[in-house]
């Protein structure tokens, strides 16, 4: 189709000259028979050039009129351009189609929003999820459908590595987890899911871990209760009862107070983290932890050395207390005897307070580290029972810090020993109260 060059343009043009000339001559006017012709030409030119713009955008049909002579060429490429162009939109819009398809049958609510958080679309799911209606909600801002406070600070903080789980709009009693995934450079996918089963699940194990330590907590204490009873009596070391006796009073001991680690993380774990700090006293916290620590130490005669500075913090003394003896309780077992332990509490340069024990001990192994502080892990079972140990003292200490936005920190050597330590937030140090006190 596509023969058109200028060497045919001007072939045509000459001939067209040629015979208007020939014929000029004949007549013997050549001069008006050449106004004639060009006048002529120039009035077909016009004809075609009106039939091309009539068919552009009056004309119903989709293929263009037959153009006459050169004019054809343009009257074919612009039907080809328009073919072209018919195509591709066909194919958008089956890519398109397939899109919304696709997303419409995930099972998560799917929502699209642009910079400025309005809604550029949504799935149907999205309508039972987050109560975000398709179309009566396009062009919407997503934080004034979803005004929960927690939502519009996830929005705004731009940081979405870890998904939000909030109640949802639309069903009462129900949550849902959000996901935010930027996909191009202006919009975004905004993932949801209905995860109430999943909360339902671990509420449920979380209030049979609590509901299990409670209901043993009496039967032991009723067992210990009678054991020291038993013990009192002056005629049980000379019989065949002493040793099993004292073994019975080891292991109701471990039992009582693995049971009383279990609840004291049910606890941890119930309580909202909105709860309002306290003045934690810790120069004094230590100063018992000190003097507690000598008992614990009887055995093994370790040097204990505090170093502490005259700083009190903002937070819960109570689960404070548990995490500072945790960690010295374990420097004291897992050394052994005659060992060297520094515990310290220190104003670090930049206005954070560092707690650290370190211990001259056994040490762990770098793979241990990684896990050392997830629930019933020992590195080894054997000697952990054996110093009463149940696994669970760390992940204690993790879970107190992370609710005073502080993370445990491990650093050992094989063999040489180890320092546990965390920094404490700088807004929850406070200075020198002790002194305001009293
Ligand atoms: P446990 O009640 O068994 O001490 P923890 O959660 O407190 O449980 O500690 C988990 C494990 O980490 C321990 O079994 C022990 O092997 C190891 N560990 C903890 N503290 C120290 C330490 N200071 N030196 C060497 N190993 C330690």
């Amino acid at each position: 189709m596509h023969h058109f060059s200028w060497w045919r343009l001007a072939w045509t043009l000459l001939l067209y000259g040629s015979i208007l000339a020939v014929v000029g001559v004949v007549v013997g006017a050549p001069l008006l028979v050449l106004l004639v012709g060009a006048l002529a030409l120039v009035l077909w030119h016009y004809w075609q050039l009106f039939l091309l713009v009539r068919w552009l955008w009056d004309g119903r049909q989709f293929t263009p009129p037959r153009g006459s002579g050169t004019w054809q060429f343009a009257f074919d490429g612009v039907y080809f351009l328009q073919r072209k162009n018919l195509k591709r939109r066909k194919e958008l819009g089956r890519l398109l189609k397939r899109f919304r398809e696709g997303t419409e049958a995930l099972p998560d609510a799917v929502v699209v929003i642009n910079e400025e958080r309005e809604i550029v679309w949504c799935n149907k799911l999205a309508t039972h999820i987050l109560g975000v209606r398709w179309p009566d909600d396009n062009g919407q801002r997503i934080d004034n459908l979803l005004r929960r406070p927690e939502f519009v600070a996830y929005i705004k903080k731009q940081q979405f590595q870890e998904p939000l789980i909030i109640p949802s709009p639309a069903q009462p009693m129900a949550s849902v987890e959000v996901r935010v995934i930027p996909y191009t450079a202006n919009e975004t996918l905004m993932v949801a899911r209905d995860v109430t089963r999943l909360q339902q699940l671990e509420q449920m194990r979380r209030d049979f871990v609590a509901n299990v330590s409670h209901e043993l907590r009496t039967p032991l204490t009723v067992l210990r209760g009678y054991l020291e009873m038993i013990g009192d009596d002056p005629r049980l070391d000379a019989g065949p009862w002493g040793k099993p006796h004292k073994m019975m009073t080891d292991q109701v001991g471990r039992m009582y107070s693995l049971v009383e680690q279990l609840l004291a993380l049910s606890r941890l774990e119930a309580r909202g983290e909105t709860e309002t700090p306290r003045d934690v006293d810790v120069p004094a916290l230590m100063h018992k932890l000190e003097s507690d620590s000598q008992a614990l130490n009887s055995d093994k005669q370790h040097s204990i050395r505090f170093d502490i500075d005259n700083l009190h913090m903002q937070g819960d003394s109570e689960q404070m207390t548990s995490a500072f003896a945790n960690l010295v309780a374990n420097a004291i077992h897992y050394t052994p005897s005659g060992g060297n332990i520094e515990v310290s509490w220190k104003k670090l340069p930049d206005g954070r307070a560092r707690f650290s024990v370190t211990d001259t001990g056994d040490g762990i192994a770098p793979e241990h580290i990684l896990r050392i502080t997830e629930r019933f892990y020992r590195v080894d079972k054997a000697r952990s029972r054996n110093t009463g140990g149940s696994g669970l003292g760390l992940s204690i200490v993790k879970h107190v810090l992370s609710r005073h936005r502080s993370r445990l920190e491990i650093r050992s050597t094989l063999g040489k020993g180890s320092t546990f330590w965390f920094d404490i937030p700088k807004d929850l140090v406070s200075g020198h109260q002790s002194v305001i006190n009293g």
